[in-house]
């Protein structure tokens, strides 16, 4: 069966003495989602968006930071709001470049606040300043209702249980996104394109991958499997 070579994003650090160079990483978190569903992960170094775009089969934009909130037309609204503009700058024209060949897309975390954003969507900067929902503490999982007709419902079932580890969330989706699940509150946990392989989600599925974690919590596999399906289907 055809493995599917799967571009991963990266999160840098910012070196404190000028001169050093950046770090990157992934958790293998994503990478061992991504290998068990059939794919073959590769990560990305914040270098040739669309060669990456041309070479991979599909983009897998991986949890981190916040964005700058003037990429989405607001300014800076508290110092809760930590960005990364080296990030940022790679992986927006990433996000497009693939968007622009047809591959797949799947964001998780800030990654699904990336392609919104990529496609002229908004964010809440400050959850909690702007809410007063607190979603971002790694012990924390809530309920999400997923909707009729979603990928999410079909392999998990109209409720379940995610974790959350969040700052910003989805304020309003992009044009041709739908939201797929809501927290209790509200909160857009889950997004799909109307017509083009494109999902994300608020939660993180790949630390809820091949391991049995708790009650009302599926394992996620399944998800990283539907991705990759994507891929072959492309492939024809
Ligand atoms: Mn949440």
């Amino acid at each position: 069966m055809f493995r599917p070579f799967i571009a991963l994003s990266t999160s840098g650090n910012s070196p404190e003495k000028p001169g050093n160079y950046r770090t990157l990483e992934c958790s293998t978190a994503y990478t061992h989602a991504i290998a068990l569903a059939g794919g073959i992960p590769g990560l990305l170094c914040e270098e040739a968006p669309e060669a990456a775009a041309s070479l991979y089969d599909a983009l897998l934009l991986t949890g981190g930071g916040d964005l700058e909130p003037s990429l989405f037309g607001e300014t800076k609204l508290n110092d809760t709001v930590s960005i990364d503009p080296i990030r940022d700058a790679f992986e927006l024209p990433l996000v497009r470049a693939f968007l622009a060949a047809g591959k797949p897309v799947m964001g998780i975390c800030r990654g699904a606040q990336v392609i919104n954003v990529a496609m002229g969507g908004t964010l809440y900067q400050d959850l909690r300043e702007q809410l007063g929902f607190v979603h971002s503490d790694m012990r924390l999982r809530h309920f999400v209702n997923a909707q009729e007709g979603s990928v999410l419902r079909r392999l998990f079932g109209e409720r379940f249980r995610v974790n959350s580890t969040h700052h910003q969330a989805i304020r309003d989706l992009a044009p041709g996104l739908h939201a797929t699940a809501y927290s209790p509150e509200g909160i857009v946990e889950a997004f799909e394109h109307d017509s083009l392989p494109i999902l994300g989600t608020q939660f993180h599925p790949e630390r809820l991958t091949a391991r049995e974690d708790e009650p009302f919590t599926p394992d996620f596999l399944p998800l990283f499997e539907h991705f990759i399906g994507l891929c072959r289907a492309q492939k024809g």
